[in-house]
């Protein structure tokens, strides 16, 4: 759907700098938040709340920044599709030519409905089914990337069943310490991700030897939102030296892929710029033939995006004030998660003296929170929105308490594209029955 803006004022007053991290095409105009040429509040009137709104500019710039970097490189983006799995996000970047890197049979469906190519699409996860690894052998999918001996031999014989050879690479564990939240951690030993380095060369072995495989490339992954670019760097020139010991043992490789992590500012981090984290990867690379794929995932949609949401309440307590939004952990669970940050910023501030509050959610659990302690001059039925919310955003969303899941839209320039029309309540139990 894309409907005209109603109202496009003439002249704005200058952007003003915001106190915010950066959504980049996020402006206060006249008092009041813009994203690109459309007023929130305008998007709130006319979608509801809570309701995810992500920039269509900032994803292409964001897909820029990789672009830049890699010019003059043989290399393929893959958009990491857990970070924010809606098709029309998927559509853009799809159009913009990016690979995917997906981690289920329902993630490949959602690329190949959003018009993006299987032939760009790698499979990562350890725990990838037979009818997972038939549906992309089906559709031609560029590459798996196998997490274990066992996931080795069972590709071997799903891809003998459909007469077909089977493109893998192994997912090695580089085992450095990425320095990030451990639930995001993922190349560190004794992690249950991709296989351990010093097992590499005799899996790899075996691979070469399996009929229906073919050996195609490696990849690793080391965490999220990493801040330092020297863990990945490491990373790198590892698996470079098992690429030339490979190559050595007659295995030639046609590609590394370094995975995704980098990471965003939510508040105060200061996150390499993409350039700045790719050089010593190119570095690492410099002279080798293989083409190098990346699997960034919150670089690209994390910035882009922010939860919109009305305050319900406000409650004043004991010690604590509390704004009680429309919005809950259902809709965006890291701050419970992993007590992440997200900046709240109030729509339309107002000109009274702002008071610190706890802005918390609906849902019957003291872990229904999504910020401690901001300082906000706000009234009853305001707006706010939660910045940095386009990645693990709506994809971690859940039904909670029967509660709807919110609506999604793109805005490009002056359009609204309602994405994803807000979850009704029959839906949620349309599947399930009362015993006669
Ligand atoms: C989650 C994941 C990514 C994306 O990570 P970001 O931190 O969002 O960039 C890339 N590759 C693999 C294998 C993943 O599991």
């Amino acid at each position: 759907m894309n409907t005209p803006a109603p109202h496009i004022p003439a002249a704005h007053t200058p952007a003003a700098a915001l106190p915010f991290p950066p959504i980049p095409t996020l402006q206060a105009r006249d008092g009041a938040l813009w994203l690109e040429g459309l007023a929130l509040a305008d998007l709130a009137a006319r979608f509801g709340t809570p309701t995810y709104v992500y920039s269509k500019a900032a994803l292409e710039a964001a897909f820029a920044s990789w672009r830049e970097a890699l010019a003059g490189r043989r290399a393929l983006v893959c958009y990491a599709v857990k970070a924010n799995s809606n098709l029309g996000i998927l559509s853009v970047f799809a159009r913009l030519g990016a690979g995917f890197d997906i981690v289920s049979g329902g993630e490949l469906a959602r690329v190949l409905a959003a018009g993006g190519e299987a032939g760009k699409v790698v499979f990562s996860g350890v725990g990838k089914t037979r009818a997972e690894m038939r549906q992309a052998l089906q559709a031609g999918i560029r590459c798996f990337n196998v997490e274990s001996a066992a996931e080795l031999e069972r590709l071997d014989a799903v891809a003998g069943e459909l007469s077909t050879r089977a493109p893998v690479a192994l997912r090695v564990n580089p085992d450095v310490d990425p320095k990030t939240h451990p639930y995001i951690s993922t190349g560190l030993k004794g992690n249950k991700f991709g296989v351990a380095f010093a097992d590499a060369l005799s899996l790899y072995r075996r691979a070469a030897a399996l009929p229906n495989l073919r050996v195609t490339g490696v990849a690793c992954h080391i965490g999220s939102q990493l801040l330092d670019p020297a863990p990945m760097a490491e990373a790198a020139r590892k698996v470079r030296g098992l690429v030339e010991r490979l190559a050595a043992d007659g295995i030639a490789l046609g590609h590394v892929d370094l995975g995704g992590g980098l990471g965003i500012r939510y508040r105060d981090e200061a996150p390499p710029t993409v350039a700045d984290y790719l050089a010593p990867l190119l570095e690492a690379f410099e002279g080798c033939p293989q083409e190098l794929c990346f699997e960034p995932g919150r670089s690209l949609v994390g910035n882009a995006g922010l939860l919109l949401t009305r305050i319900e309440y406000l409650k004043p307590g004991e010690t604590k004030n509390f704004a009680i939004v429309d919005a809950a952990m259902n809709d965006l669970a890291r701050p419970a998660l992993y007590d992440a940050w997200h900046e709240v910023v109030a729509v339309a501030p107002r000109a009274t003296a702002a008071q610190r509050y706890e802005i918390v959610g609906p849902i019957c659990e003291s872990g229904d929170f999504l910020a401690h302690d901001r300082s906000l001059a706000v009234a009853e039925g305001d707006l706010l929105a939660l910045l940095s919310a386009g990645a693990y955003g709506m994809t971690m969303s859940s039904n909670y308490n029967t509660r709807p899941r919110a609506a999604e839209v793109i805005v490009d320039g002056s359009s609204a594209h309602l994405v994803r029309a807000r979850e009704t309540v029959a839906e949620l139990y349309a599947g399930e029955k009362a015993l006669d």
